[in-house]
């Protein structure tokens, strides 16, 4: 165990979950740093500064954990960092954080007053790492690593290293007051939680219990709010972090269009729970990658508008999955997503209902593919795992998603392509066949033989293309257009 020890000094691969943690060895192992930080800190050294690695590197060491960054922080002044580091880049608005390369090097500092709950309206720089680490949020964020060669070691004012050994989320000073200084702390309390699997000290339980009723996450910057939304749910502990902030009542404040699903009963056989906790294990079930855990999390947003009791007393939800994906859109958007993560999450939505109607054929895995994209298409495979698994079908894809999975394979095999501009024959050859000027009716034709084809009734070959331009009665005779 020593040797193997997380603690023993060796990097390695993100152990997930961690190992057992060595919280409670008398002398660590020092971090080992990756080379650009350890030249970093050496330069610094040299010109007679202290250097300290801080923040959650500090903490994933001790855990055992591989660290997402290495934060340094030093008593030389950012412009002084920025002079010895060739390539350094000074960020004016984060108060001098210079970053070099990918390694953030902050001047050791306090925090002035918080003016809006966001971001203290100005720092003062100090030499005491003490005071740098008391600004900092959680016990378990509040250690440093003195990386001065023999002399350096733990600094841990806080208790954050018993703490962690201990299971326990804390917060430094009086979490209520930390919290109003940044409403962020709320969400990264959650998150933090979710992702070192901590339980909370009763303190913090009470101030996050607290947080809702001093409305404090409302104007928190839509970005900050996505981050920490979406580090939550790609968590180990996703599904916790969604029982917290429903539990503390800030799932009003955060994810407002989700407050409807909570205690919306469906009364399906083939469903166990409430719509909230379906989806909460909907996204435990889910692969941790962001755009599936927040397909999971909204593929059923919309069930509660939609919801209707059958004669025989069974809840419908027809419609559920175009209005769910209009919901996601506005959320994701409103969140500041990227276009590309809102489209793929919403289509997701919008089409995790596959199958259960009447289309399962080849023609409608074409569709899917052409609306979602190769990748997008398995993606909805593994929804549909992670909606079943939340609900009394069970584990694997089901029989409409084997067969899905089926055409896929096939789809790919055979290397189709399937989108309208694939055709071998195309517009020019619409009109001269049809006798048609350019306008939209050449469009029509062009969509119906796309239609044919992705249906199998018509092979994408030239002349048989050109053959059904020829001779099929086509115009109108069939229903096969559809929405784009
Ligand atoms: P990870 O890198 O895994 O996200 P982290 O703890 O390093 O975890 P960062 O967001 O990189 O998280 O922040 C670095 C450090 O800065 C934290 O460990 C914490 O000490 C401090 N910190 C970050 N955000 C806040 C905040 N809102 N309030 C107080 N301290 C904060
Ligand atoms: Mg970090």
């Amino acid at each position: 165990m020593a040797a193997e020890g997380p603690l023993a000094g060796g990097r390695r691969a993100a152990p997930d979950p961690p190992p057992v943690p060595v919280l409670d060895h008398p002398d660590p192992a020092p971090p080992d740093l990756p080379e650009p930080a350890l030249a970093i800190a050496h330069r610094l050294q040299a010109a007679g500064h202290r250097v300290y690695l801080v923040g959650g590197a500090v903490r994933d060491h001790l855990l055992g954990r591989a660290p997402h960054d290495h934060d340094l922080a030093t008593d030389a002044r950012p412009e002084v960092v920025a002079a010895l580091l060739p390539g350094a880049v000074t960020d004016d608005a984060a108060f001098g954080r210079v970053l070099v390369g990918d390694v953030d090097v902050l001047t050791l500092r306090r925090e002035g007053q918080y003016k809006d709950r966001r971001r203290p309206s100005q720092v003062v720089w100090t030499r005491s790492i003490r005071a740098d680490l008391a600004r900092r949020d959680f016990t378990a964020n509040a250690m440093a690593w003195d990386l001065a060669p023999g002399t350096g070691g733990l600094v841990d004012p806080f208790g954050g290293r018993a703490d962690l050994a201990a299971g326990l989320l804390r917060a430094v000073g009086r979490p209520e007051r930390r919290f109003a200084e940044d409403a962020l702390r709320v969400l990264r309390a959650i998150r933090l939680r979710a992702e070192l699997g901590l339980s909370y000290h009763p303190s913090l339980a009470r101030a996050l219990a607290g947080a809702a009723a001093d409305d404090l996450v409302g104007d928190l910057a839509p970005e900050r709010v996505r981050d920490e939304c979406t580090r939550a749910l790609t968590a180990p502990a996703g599904g916790m972090a969604l029982r917290d902030l429903q539990r503390f009542g800030l799932l009003a404040a955060v994810l407002p269009e989700c407050v409807p699903m909570v205690g919306c009963v469906q009364t399906n056989p083939m469903h166990l729970w409430d719509v909230w906790e379906h989806s909460v294990r909907a996204v435990e079930a889910a692969a941790p990658r962001p755009h599936l855990r927040w397909a999971a999390l909204l593929h059923d947003v919309a069930k509660p508008m939609c919801r209707t009791v059958g004669e025989d007393g069974v809840t419908h939800f027809y419609g559920h999955e175009a209005a769910g994906a209009e919901i996601a859109r506005a959320l994701l958007r409103r969140l500041r997503f990227p276009e590309a993560f809102t489209a793929a999450v919403s289509g997701l939505v919008r089409h995790h209902m596959f199958a259960h109607g009447p289309e399962t054929g080849l023609g409608a895995a074409r569709r899917l593919v052409l609306a979602l994209g190769p990748d997008g298409a398995r993606d909805l495979l593994e929804l549909r795992r992670a909606d079943r698994a939340a609900s009394r079908w069970g584990q694997g894809y089901g029989p409409e998603g084997e067969r899905l999975l089926g055409h896929l394979r096939a789809i790919e095999g055979a290397g189709e392509r399937l989108h309208l501009r694939d055709l071998e024959a195309g517009g020019r050859d619409v009109m001269a066949l049809r006798g048609l000027a350019a306008g939209p009716e050449v469009g029509r034709v062009l969509r119906r033989m796309h239609q044919e084809v992705l249906d199998g009734r018509l092979p994408n070959r030239r002349p048989d293309l050109l053959e059904w331009l020829r001779t099929a009665a086509g115009d109108g005779a069939r229903s096969a257009e559809r929405a784009p």
